[in-house]
C-alpha cells in the first residue's frame, strides 16, 4: 500500500491541497517523482535524499515512486520537500498519520534543517478551512502563522525533530495564537507641513473617498512629503483587511518581524521599475507593487519618467481592484486595490506656472511632455492639483497646524457614512461608484444641475470627467456630513479638475 501524506500549494492566494503518494517497492533502487513535477520538484529529490542522510537516517535502497496529486495542478513549491521525506520514511518508521487531518509544509536544506518559506500564512489558513487539524511548518514562519486560530501549528526546525515527534520521542510546542496591538505612529505628520492648505485639503478628500490624486508642481515644493503623509490620515486596516494584506506579503516573502500588517501599505517604486515588478508576473508568479499596495497607497513619483506601457497596464487594476497575470504556464490573480498618488512637474523644465522662475518650454514641448502619459490614465485621477511654492512669509511662521490625528478623525467619519450608504452595493468608497450607482446616491438639485451644465460648456468636460466631479463632490459633502451635494461642494470638486485644458 502506498502511503499518503497531505500538503498544499498556492495559486495566487488560493490554497490547494496536494496529496503526496509514496510507493516503495523492491527492484533496482531509484527515485522518481511524477504528477506534473516542475523543476523545483526535481531538485527536491536531491534535497530530500541529502536531508534524510544528514539526519543520520538510512535512505531506503528501494524503487521509490512519488506521485503528486492532483496531476493537473502546477506544483513548483519547495515546501513539498518535507511531506515527501515523511512519506518515504513512513515505511521505515510506521508513522500513523491521518492524511485527512494532518499536513506538512517545509523546504529541506541539505543538512536536514527546515527552511523559512513563502506563503505560509495563506497556506495554513487554507488548510484550516479545508478541515485540517494539525500542520507542521518551518519554525521561522511561526510568527506569521500565529494569527490563525483553531488549528494546531507545529513549528519545526529540522527533519529529525519532526521524525522524533512522530515517533513520540520528543515534543514540539504548538504555536500560540497572538493578536498584535495597533500602534499609531507614522514617519510623517501633517502638522509639520508648512502652508500648502489646498494640497492638504485635497489629500484629506482623497483619503476620505479613496480618490486617486495627481500632484503637479515645480521641483522642491514638497510633493513627495505630501504624498508620504497620506498614510497618517487614513483609517487603520480592519482585521479582515489586515489579514488580506498580510497574506500578500507572506506570498511575496516580505514579512519580517511582524505577524500581522496593521498599517496601510505605502509603496513607492522607482520609475525604472519593470512591467513584472509593478504588475507582477515573470517566469515565477511574482507579486507586483500594485498588490503590495493593496488597501494602501501606490505612489509614483515623477510619473512621466515611468515606461509608458508600464503605466498603461495600471488601468486594469485601477478599474477592477485586482491584477490578473497570464503567462503560458499559469494564470493567477492577486488583489490590487489602492489609492494611486502621482506626482510630476508641470513641464519639461519644471517651472510652468511658477511664481519665481520662468518656464523655458515652448507650448509644443509642454504638450509633448504631457503626452508621455495617456489621456485615459490622467483621467483616472479624480483629483489633480497644482502644488506651488510655499509663500515666503509662511516658511518661518509658527502657526499651529492641524495634526494628522485630527484630520484622520474626519476621514474616518466620512468613511463610516460611505460604508452605511453602500451596504447593499459591493463597494466601500465614493471613488468606486459606477455611473449607475452615482445616479442612485448623488441627487442633484436643479440649481446644481444648471451649475454643472455651465461648467461642462466652459471646461468642455467629458461625461467621464463629469462623473468624477460628482464623485469628489459626494466625498466633500460627506466630510461636511451633508446629505445633499451643494453647489459649494461641486465648485470645490471642479477646482480639482482645473488642469483639464492644460492637459488635453
Ligand atoms: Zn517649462
Amino acid at each position: 500500500m502506498p502511503s499518503k501524506i497531505s500538503s498544499a500549494v498556492l495559486v495566487g492566494l488560493e490554497c490547494y491541497k496536494v496529496e503526496v503518494e509514496v510507493d516503495l517497492s523492491l527492484g533496482v533502487p531509484s527515485f522518481n517523482i511524477v504528477g506534473l513535477a516542475e523543476q523545483a520538484i526535481q531538485e527536491a529529490k536531491e534535497r530530500v535524499r541529502s536531508a534524510i542522510r544528514n539526519s543520520n537516517i538510512e535512505f531506503p535502497l528501494r524503487k521509490i515512486t512519488i506521485n503528486l496529486a492532483p496531476a493537473d495542478l502546477r506544483k513548483d513549491s519547495s515546501l513539498l520537500d518535507l511531506p515527501i521525506a515523511i512519506g518515504i520514511l513512513s515505511y521505515q518508521f510506521n508513522f500513523n498519520i491521518d492524511p485527512e487531518s494532518i499536513a506538512f509544509l517545509g523546504e529541506l536544506a541539505l543538512d536536514g534543517r527546515i527552511r523559512k518559506g513563502r506563503g505560509l500564512l495563506p497556506l495554513v489558513w487554507g488548510l484550516k478551512n479545508k478541515g485540517f487539524r494539525k500542520v507542521f511548518i518551518p519554525k521561522e514562519n511561526e510568527l506569521e502563522c500565529s494569527i490563525i486560530k483553531d488549528i494546531e501549528i507545529y513549528p519545526a526546525e529540522t527533519l529529525k525533530q519532526v521524525i522524533d515527534f512522530l515517533m513520540g520521542n520528543t515534543t514540539i510546542k504548538p504555536s500560540e495564537f497572538k493578536f498584535p496591538k495597533y500602534n499609531f505612529s507614522f514617519d510623517e505628520d501633517f502638522s509639520i507641513i508648512k502652508g500648502q492648505e489646498v494640497a492638504k485639503r485635497a489629500l484629506e478628500i482623497s483619503a476620505a473617498g479613496g480618490h486617486n490624486i495627481l500632484l503637479i508642481g515645480p521641483p522642491g515644493t514638497g510633493k513627495t512629503l505630501l504624498a508620504r503623509s497620506l498614510p497618517s490620515i487614513l483609517p487603520p486596516l480592519t482585521y479582515e483587511e489586515a489579514f488580506e494584506v498580510t497574506q500578500i506579503y507572506s506570498v511575496a516573502g516580505l514579512l519580517n518581524d511582524e505577524s500581522l500588517i496593521i498599517k496601510r501599505p505605502f509603496r513607492n517604486p522607482h520609475h525604472t521599475i519593470s512591467y513584472a515588478g509593478l504588475l507582477g508576473g515573470g517566469s515565477k508568479p511574482q507579486v507586483g507593487e500594485v498588490s503590495l499596495a493593496h488597501r494602501g497607497i501606490l505612489f509614483l513619483d515623477e510619473l512621466p519618467e515611468f515606461r509608458r506601457d508600464v503605466l498603461e497596464a495600471l488601468r486594469q487594476p485601477i478599474e477592477e481592484g485586482r491584477v490578473i497575470i497570464s503567462r503560458a504556464k499559469y494564470t493567477v490573480s492577486y488583489p490590487a486595490q489602492f489609492i494611486l498618488v502621482g506626482s510630476m512637474n508641470p513641464c519639461k523644465c519644471g517651472y510652468f506656472g511658477d511664481k519665481e522662475k520662468d518656464c523655458t518650454c515652448s507650448p509644443y514641448e509642454i504638450r509633448n511632455y504631457w503626452h508621455k502619459i495617456s489621456g485615459p490614465l490622467l483621467d483616472r485621477f479624480d483629483i489633480r492639483i497644482y502644488v506651488g511654492r510655499v509663500e515666503k512669509e509662511k516658511i518661518f511662521q509658527n502657526e499651529k497646524n492641524e495634526n494628522s490625528e485630527e484630520i484622520r478623525k474626519r476621514v474616518e467619519k466620512a468613511r463610516k457614512i460611505q460604508e452605511e450608504r453602500f451596504k447593499k452595493e459591493k463597494i466601500f468608497t465614493n471613488s468606486q461608484m459606477t455611473p449607475k450607482i452615482i445616479k442612485k446616491y448623488c441627487f442633484l438639485s436643479d440649481d446644481a444641475k444648471s451649475f454643472l451644465t455651465n461648467i461642462i460648456d466652459k471646461m468642455k468636460l467629458s461625461l467621464r470627467g463629469l462623473d468624477r466631479i460628482i464623485k469628489v463632490s459626494r466625498t466633500i459633502a460627506d466630510l461636511e456630513e451633508s446629505e445633499n451635494i451643494k453647489i459649494d461642494h461641486l465648485a470645490e470638486a471642479v477646482s480639482y479638475r482645473g488642469l483639464e485644458d492644460f492637459i488635453l
